[in-house]
């Protein structure tokens, strides 16, 4: 049995959203590695970067190895506060050590406010950056939840992500 020529990962996250610290525990809104503009943040652990935290899910799910939870416990207070490029750049370093390399991330974010608009170029090449591909082998979309339950009430935001992983000796589609 080799390994296979392509692995597809799927990441989901979700984080509650609170009025910004000391109005409320919400810590600064961070996604993709770059600040939103915005009243409200995530309660996490981390510094609650919740598209890293897909795509890096996203990256290990694809190689069959264990989530980001196991990997970077919320109970260890190293990972306090701590920027989620460094789980992120795990993950990278991960799949090239299976032998595979990142063919693209698709990333939606459903969020109410702010707009995603103004920020995804920046998103988007920051993203590409850490992952170490090209940024037209990253997309990020950013959706609304019309109003609907306690997402679209602004409450909580969440992220879905699919990568696609290529190992690294397959032969070039035809
Ligand atoms: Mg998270």
């Amino acid at each position: 049995m080799g390994s296979p020529a392509f692995r597809i990962g799927h990441g989901y996250d979700i984080h509650r959203l609170e009025a910004l610290y000391p109005r409320g525990r919400g810590r600064p809104m961070i996604l993709g590695g770059i600040k939103l503009d915005h009243d409200m943040g995530p309660i996490a652990h981390s510094d609650g970067d919740a598209l890293m935290h897909a795509i890096t899910d996203a990256l290990l799910g694809a190689l069959g190895e264990p989530d980001i939870g196991q990997i970077f416990p919320d109970t260890d207070p190293r990972h306090e506060a701590q920027d989620s490029a460094v789980f992120l750049t795990e993950a990278v370093r991960r799949v090239r050590s299976a032998e595979y390399a990142i063919a693209n991330v698709d990333a939606t974010v459903v969020l109410e406010r702010p707009k995603l608009s103004g920020y995804k170029d920046a998103i988007r090449r920051n993203l590409a950056r850490v992952l170490e591909i090209e940024p037209s082998c990253v997309n990020v979309k950013g959706k609304t939840h019309e109003k609907v339950d306690a997402i679209g009430q602004g409450l909580a935001m969440e992220v879905h992500v699919v990568a696609m992983l290529v190992k690294r000796d397959a032969a070039p589609p035809q």
